[in-house]
């Protein structure tokens, strides 16, 4: 039989996404493999969303990241609707046989709170669990809403409520790792390329300032808030200072930006993105957060570039040090760490990537905890 899984990608970027998305990319990444295994996948995205489905459902026509930047009041009822719609079709019909959810704290809510007649549902943490401790603590989704981790360290940190609902973790994966050993050395560059939001949690200003003291070239990419380009926030003025994001990167990172030694290139996408990491030295991660899944770490693998990263969150389960990157506990080791990675083999990354980070790997594992799902809806689940 069939089995039909309604897909929550929420409401704030199109499914593939247009550049930075960790969430939406990993959408992207397992629908095709479970729609390969025979799954039906029924996905609740936005309108313009363009990933082949087998039926889509939407309230919004477009991406809402933009809204982001707005006070709550105006932004709270953005991923609401969204859900309200999911809830809807939920109630509409029964062919759904699972709903893996995507969306932080409001999907999981509402699926827990639409009670036995719903669906059971897996719900993947793709967060730092540190956050929401009244709804995590307190979580009661029966036996019909289970969690998974996308790294074993973020579970082992998370709130007992949750780990109680958990079938285990899956680690992120990218189509970048199909084959990755066996392509082609890509000529490496001076640079080093720190790829993520920018944010303090991500450290692109210690990488920045150690860049300068090291002396090496850094390449930032990703958004600042919800600018994805150095003239849109420029145009922006003072009044984009409201997002937390914009001023730790005025206040904290722009100093660095000279241009030359640091530059901020804004958000990288497709064929750009790909040629920046893969022609780097190095991918710095210098973390000030527990990475929960480090989808960028997993892609840099795949593009044959070492890792170098403060030890935190997945950092350890994503890299080996010594072969496929260099960790360290001491940020101050960091900017040394990167002119070593230079001894580092490309092929042993991608050869990881390709051994550890397929999409065919993720969905075989997501099969796996539906299964487990679906049969805690009928017999309590031992949590993993
Ligand atoms: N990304 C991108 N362009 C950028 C910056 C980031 O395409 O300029 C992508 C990156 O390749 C990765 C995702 O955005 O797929 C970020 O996911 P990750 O798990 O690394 O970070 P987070 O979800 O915490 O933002």
């Amino acid at each position: 039989m069939t089995l039909t899984v309604l897909m929550n990608a929420g409401p704030w970027l199109s499914v593939p996404p247009p550049g930075y998305g960790g969430i939406e990319n990993v959408v992207a990444t397992l629908v095709p493999e479970l729609r390969r295994l025979g799954v039906r996948v029924v996905l609740a995205s936005v309108e313009s969303s363009t990933l082949p489905v087998d039926e889509k459902i939407a309230v919004f026509p477009d991406g809402q990241f933009h809204a982001l930047q707005r006070p709550y009041n105006q932004v709270c009822g953005v991923s609401q609707a969204h859900l309200s719609g999911v809830v809807r079709a939920l109630h509409a019909r029964d062919d759904i046989d699972l709903v893996h959810d995507h969306v932080e704290a409001v999907g999981l809510a509402t699926l827990a709170a639409m009670g036995p007649d719903a669906p059971p549902a897996l719900h993947t943490l793709h967060w730092d669990l540190a956050k929401h401790p009244e709804l995590y603590g307190n979580l009661d989704g029966g036996d019909r809403v289970r969690v998974n981790g996308v790294s074993a360290s973020q579970l082992a940190r998370a709130p007992e409520a949750l780990r109680a609902h958990a079938v285990g973790h899956v680690h992120l994966a990218t189509p970048l790792a199909v084959d990755a050993d066996r392509q082609a050395s890509v000529a490496k560059g001076d640079h080093v390329v720190i790829l993520g939001r920018i944010n303090p949690g991500k450290g692109q200003d210690l990488g920045a300032r150690l860049a300068h003291e090291a002396g090496f070239p850094l390449v930032l990419a990703g958004p600042v808030g919800p600018y994805h380009r150095p003239e849109d926030l420029a145009a922006a003025g003072d009044e984009a200072r409201q997002n937390p994001d914009v001023r730790f990167f005025h206040d904290h990172v722009a100093p660095y930006v000279d241009g030359d030694r640091v530059r901020w290139v804004g958000t990288v996408a497709g064929r750009d993105r790909d040629d920046l990491v893969a022609s780097a030295r190095a991918s710095l991660f210098p973390l000030r957060w527990e990475e929960p899944g480090g989808t960028a770490v997993v892609e840099s693998l795949a593009l044959g570039t070492p890792v170098v990263a403060t030890a935190r969150g997945c950092l350890p389960e994503l890299v080996e040090h010594g072969r496929t990157g260099l960790l360290t506990g001491v940020e101050e080791e960091l900017g040394d760490l990167v002119l070593a990675a230079g001894g580092l083999e490309p092929d042993e990354c991608r050869r990881e990537a390709a051994r550890r980070f397929t999409p065919a790997r993720m969905a075989q594992r997501y099969l796996e905890l539906y299964e487990r799902v679906r049969q805690g809806a009928a017999q309590p689940l031992q949590p993993a």
